[in-house]
Parts: structure tokens; C-alpha cells; sequence
């Protein structure tokens, strides 16, 4: 069995944005050789997500919605988190709801997605180097 693994570095100038990975993990796995296998992409922070969604700017938008009415950054002092002296109570809570990681089979040396699917990491507490693991077993 063959193993393979990567960090991949993020540094968003926001507090919150969603990207498209798609690529990134793509070029993981033409540098794995690994034609059959499970590829497994993780945020390695708990104020960050990956997760599987339509690339559709309308959805993006509606999930920022959704997350503020959730849990609204402001007032930074509903959150008991916040009291330690840290502003991302709210981020904690958002990655919460849109995971920590996927798993995507490898068939045939390429991401066996669904239709529309696409990797995304999602950003809840910004502006500062985060990383994402990428790791795949196969053959
Ligand atoms: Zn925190």
C-alpha cells in the first residue's frame, strides 16, 4: 500500500471566505501515483472547515447568511469562549456545522466525485497561516 502526505497553507485576508481546493487536492493525488484508494483532507484548525459543495458564488453567499444567523460574530461577548480573551467564539461554533474533513473515493487515479461536488475550505477566524492536511492511502 502506498501512503502519501501533504500540508496545504492558507493565509486569508478575511475573517471569513470559502475557497475551492478542488485543484490543490487534485495535484496531491497526480503526485501520489495512487490510482485506487480513499483520499482523506482535513482543516488542522478548529475554527476552520472542509467540506463538499456546489462551486456556485449564490450558495457561498447564502451559507454566510446562514452561519451569521447561526452564530452571529457580534457582540464578541454572548460567547462564553470569548471570555478567555479571544474573539472567535462564533468561529468555533460555525466549523462545527460545516465539519472538520471529507473523504473522497480515488477511482481510476482521479476523485470519484459526485455530480457538482467540489472540496472547499472554509474560513471562520481568518487573517493568520492555517493549514489543511491532505492524506492518501491506496495503490
Ligand atoms: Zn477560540
Amino acid at each position: 500500500m502506498r501512503s502519501y502526505r501533504k500540508e496545504l497553507w492558507f493565509n486569508v485576508p478575511t475573517r471569513r471566505a470559502f475557497i475551492n481546493i478542488t485543484n490543490q487536492v487534485e495535484e496531491c493525488l497526480r503526485e501520489s501515483k495512487i490510482r485506487e484508494g480513499l483520499c482523506l483532507v482535513n482543516a488542522m484548525h478548529i475554527t476552520a472547515s472542509v467540506f463538499i459543495n456546489d462551486d456556485e458564488s449564490g450558495l457561498h453567499h447564502d451559507y454566510e447568511t446562514w452561519l451569521e444567523k447561526l452564530a452571529p460574530h457580534e457582540p464578541v461577548s454572548q460567547y462564553r469562549h470569548n471570555a478567555t480573551g479571544e474573539d472567535n467564539g462564533d468561529a468555533h461554533l460555525k466549523r462545527q456545522v460545516m465539519g472538520r474533513e471529507v473523504v473522497v473515493a480515488v477511482t481510476d487515479g482521479g476523485l470519484d466525485f459526485g455530480t457538482w461536488e467540489r472540496i472547499f475550505y472554509g474560513e471562520f477566524d481568518g487573517r493568520r497561516k492555517k493549514r489543511v492536511l491532505v492524506k492518501i492511502i491506496g495503490e
